[in-house]
């Protein structure tokens, strides 16, 4: 599997992240499915929902979970109707966290679509890595071509 994002987008990926820290950042992709290829067209921040929709917090939680707001979902499901594109996947940050995905984020996940996980250290994006679910329900890495 490979997903490909133009460096545009994986910029406004990046600004969203670190103009977030150092809460976890989130969004949408729209693009299109080819094969086994997917193809990003939009990026899509959203803001982080994830202290709205939960009872118990801590100081940490937006800082190590994150929740699109379903509104924002049904949106891009509009708009990628409109345009002839899906939504082909979810990013979110890891403040002063590597790009791996967590226990939580494998739970929320679903098969058909990509994860791309963006490490911020200090403020600043280290790096950023996709992840698919497998048949088993196990991240595996996905390539990204920019
Ligand atoms: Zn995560």
């Amino acid at each position: 599997m490979t997903i490909v994002v133009r460096s545009a987008q994986i910029k406004i990926i990046y600004d969203h992240a670190e103009n977030t820290y150092p809460e976890e950042c989130c969004g949408i992709l729209l693009g299109k499915i080819v094969g086994i290829s997917k193809t990003v067209v939009e990026v899509i921040p959203t803001i982080n929902a994830w202290e709205k929709t939960k009872l118990e917090q801590t100081e940490r939680t937006k800082h190590s979970r994150y929740t699109i707001p379903s509104r924002d979902i049904f949106k891009a499901q509009k708009r990628g109707r409109n345009l002839q594109l899906d939504i082909v996947g979810f990013f979110h940050s890891h403040p002063d966290y590597p790009s791996i995905p967590s226990t939580c984020d494998r739970e929320q996940a679903w098969e058909i679509y990509s994860y791309p996980i963006v490490s911020v250290i200090e403020g600043k994006v280290s790096d950023i890595k996709s992840w698919v679910l497998d048949a088993d329900s196990n991240f595996q890495p996905e390539e990204i071509w920019m």
